[in-house]
């Protein structure tokens, strides 16, 4: 590995997560993994390639970037574009094949314009509670129309959980989803029917089998994240406990070892001073690579054991401790999150050191960082 950092990501964990996933759904409901997010930083492409030789069936990104890295890579599986396309990138996404989610007026008239007789599947989202994406159901017979009439196939209708995975009290994601069915039927009533519902990531699909429908749409447990603590409880109340393989393991590797007297400081700001006489490493990673500088109190893993932060986080450097790490030596490989001996750093600890979530921490893994499948 010449890199100074990188990334493993382990192919047998995500094999595994999507197989699990699908265990879940059963086969006669489409899998669409989120890779959005350089797959949760966990790698674009090759995640896909993984999920889709293990079962997936579609793929869920967030832009027109994304959905096209993927088809230059070769990748054929139908994708499904979760956020906004601008205006101008509407005939691409058309010549491309993709189906979109669709949400506003302005770009079904944009696109009447663009199809002109080519077939263009769309995905109307329904606004029922979370107020970010979507239609509302007194709308929605108007919308369906307008797209029936612009010549768009709608050929599926979604929703979004606001808070299924941030609480174990899940009556808000429920009043959710029967908002949700009253707007299908409505539509069936009037004589619109639509091939794929869809409402659940991985909270919904990992707690609730009712609102699978026939299409999910699950992120980060294809990584082998849980949701939330939230979710890892309610699962495990309702006797439907999953497992799930964390797939990534963020390493570097030691650039010189120092000496350093007692009393001495460490890094800009002087804000950390030794207590004692300290070996102290130099790891050639920083907040550039997303090694947040606010981590609060972090540790890395040396051969298995913990190597505590001094001084303030560069922007391509940190100073680690490795008094307690005596065989400690340049070149030696250091493991900023996953396991090294019987240590384990995992996503979650690192996000409660960065003040944040789970999905954040991967997803800002510098995307510069080389992935590399083991
Ligand atoms: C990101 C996203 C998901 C996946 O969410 P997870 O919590 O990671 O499972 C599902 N649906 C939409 C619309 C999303 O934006």
């Amino acid at each position: 590995m010449n890199d100074l950092t990188w990334v493993e990501i382990d192919k047998n964990a995500l094999s595994e997560n999507i197989k699990t996933l699908r265990s879940i759904v059963g086969n006669e409901t489409v899998l669409c993994p989120c890779v959005k997010g350089n797959a949760y930083g966990h790698g674009l492409i090759l995640s896909s390639k993984v999920f889709l030789e293990n079962g997936a069936d579609w793929l869920g990104v967030n832009s027109l970037y994304e959905a096209r890295t993927l088809q230059k890579a070769g990748i054929k599986a139908p994708i499904y574009v979760l956020g906004y396309l601008g205006f101008d990138e509407l005939e691409e996404a058309i010549s491309m094949d993709l189906r979109i989610v669709i949400y506003n007026e302005e770009t079904v008239l944009k696109l009447k314009e663009l199809v002109k007789g080519r077939p263009f599947n769309v995905h109307i989202k329904v606004e029922t509670g979370n107020n970010r994406q979507g239609v509302k159901i007194s709308e929605i017979l108007d919308f369906a129309k307008l797209c029936v009439n612009s010549g768009l196939n709608i050929e599926g209708i979604s929703t979004h959980f606001a808070n299924i995975e941030d609480s174990t009290d899940h009556s808000f994601a429920f009043k959710q989803f029967e908002v949700f069915n009253k707007t299908i039927n409505l539509l069936e009533r009037n004589g619109i029917n639509i091939k794929y519902k869809h409402s659940a990531n991985s909270a919904g699909t990992l707690l609730f089998d009712e609102v699978k429908m026939n299409m999910v749409r699950p992120g980060i447990a294809c990584y082998g994240m849980w949701p939330s603590n939230e979710t890892f409880i309610s699962s495990r109340e309702k006797n439907r406990l999953t497992t799930l393989k964390p797939a990534l393991t963020w390493k570097s590797k030691i650039a010189q070892i120092k000496n350093v007297d007692e009393n001495e400081f460490i890094g800009y700001g002087l804000t950390y001073k030794t207590t004692r006489s300290s070996k102290i490493a130099i790891i050639p990673i920083g907040y550039y690579d997303g090694y947040d500088r606010g981590l609060n109190s972090p540790y890395v893993l040396i051969n298995g054991k913990r190597a505590f932060v001094r001084g303030r986080i560069c922007m391509n450097i940190i100073m680690v401790d490795v008094s307690d790490i005596p065989e400690a030596k340049i070149e030696d490989e250091v493991v900023l999150i996953g396991k090294s001996g019987d240590e384990f750093i995992s996503a979650e600890l690192f996000a409660k050191w960065a003040g944040t979530i789970n999905y954040e921490v991967t997803t800002r893994i510098n995307e510069r960082i080389k992935r590399i499948l083991i």
